[in-house]
């Protein structure tokens, strides 16, 4: 963590913080409209980025969500860090955006409307697609005053993560925080070509990146470890305010180096009959599945013990659709 409390970009002598052609004052709470495009109504579309900064100098953290805007569960836990105040940070700087994909937000969907995945094409270009020009200037413009990222996601189309923190494998100093944030599971995975993670690999900038809950859905369990986690990484950092306890917890994340999907046999009605983040056993029984006529039941059974990290909530599925995400082999416990 050392080089994360050294690195100071863009802020000059005097501490002041240049950002999005805007300087900030230490000691400010400052909202700044991110402009992105207009909609065909000609109506603005504008992002509110909300900096928070101490007088105190110290590191940059930049919080964000919904870069699928269908995964209202990372924007509620961005919405909770500003809301409960946890983002005036006693040292350095907090900057939040709840929101990243807001033509996706509006209408519930994962994608930007030119259909891509912002999620694949970073680090984008100046003139592409929507998409794609949206992520050259959060990349340009947004991402080079930070020293520290954090980036809350859910799973995607019907499926339910348990919360973990996703970190490239060979990374041991991301491994070491994704400890600190100690949310329920680490999975250790490698970053994907086009994404946020791996642009901001590639620029040498620190990311933890969480998985929780499942898009189009809010659970307020999930949230929590989202703002704990968060809590426990600006301790540690020393720059959670005084008038926050550290929350505490009894159990370490464990790290899982491989996990397996379990696909469906069978197409049909699914019914899930463990929770998420169980620990099952070989042959343990995950669900059944049956035809709409009473005929036929399968069940499906675990075919390694582990602990069980993504359920698919559908209530129909198709032969080959993955149900659960399983752990195979972890690293510690
Ligand atoms: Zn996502």
């Amino acid at each position: 963590m050392k080089e994360v409390c050294e690195t100071m970009t863009k802020v000059t002598e005097k501490n002041i913080l240049n950002i999005l052609g805007k300087e900030v004052l230490p000691g400010t709470s400052t909202t700044i409209n991110f402009n992105i495009a207009k909609l065909y109504t000609s109506t603005k579309v504008e992002i509110p980025v909300i900096i928070e900064r101490s007088k105190v100098p110290g590191p940059i953290i930049l919080i964000t969500a919904g870069i699928h805007g269908d995964e209202i569960n990372g924007v509620e836990v961005v919405r909770q860090i500003i809301a409960k105040k946890i983002n005036k940070p006693a040292k350095g700087s907090i900057i939040c955006i709840p929101v990243l994909n807001v033509f996706g937000f509006l209408s519930m969907n994962r994608f930007f409307p030119d259909g891509r995945d912002l999620n694949r094409v970073f680090p984008g270009t100046k003139n592409g697609s929507l998409a794609s020009r949206f992520a050259y200037q959060f990349i340009n413009e947004i991402l080079p005053v930070a020293d520290f990222c954090l980036d809350f996601h859910t799973g995607g189309a019907s499926r339910f993560n348990a919360p973990h923190i996703r970190v490239d494998p060979k990374n041991e100093r991301l491994i070491t925080l994704a400890k600190i944030f100690n949310a329920p599971f680490t999975l250790l995975s490698k970053n994907l070509d086009g994404s946020y993670r791996a642009t901001c690999a590639k620029k040498g900038k620190d990311i933890l990146l969480f998985e929780g809950g499942k898009s189009q859905n809010s659970s307020k369990d999930i949230a929590i470890k989202g703002v704990q986690g968060t809590m426990r990484i600006l301790h540690h950092l020393e720059m959670l305010n005084d008038s926050f306890q550290l929350p505490l917890s009894n159990s370490k994340s464990l790290i899982i180096k491989k996990s397996f999907w379990v696909r469906a046999k069978y197409s049909g009605l699914l019914h899930i009959k463990i929770p998420i983040g169980k620990h099952v056993e070989k042959d343990e029984i995950l669900a059944t599945i049956t035809d709409p006529y009473g005929k036929m039941r399968h069940v499906v059974k675990a075919s390694n013990e582990g602990y069980v990290i993504n359920v698919n909530e559908s209530p129909i599925v198709y032969k080959g659709d993955a149900i659960f995400r399983v752990t195979k082999e972890l690293v510690n416990g």
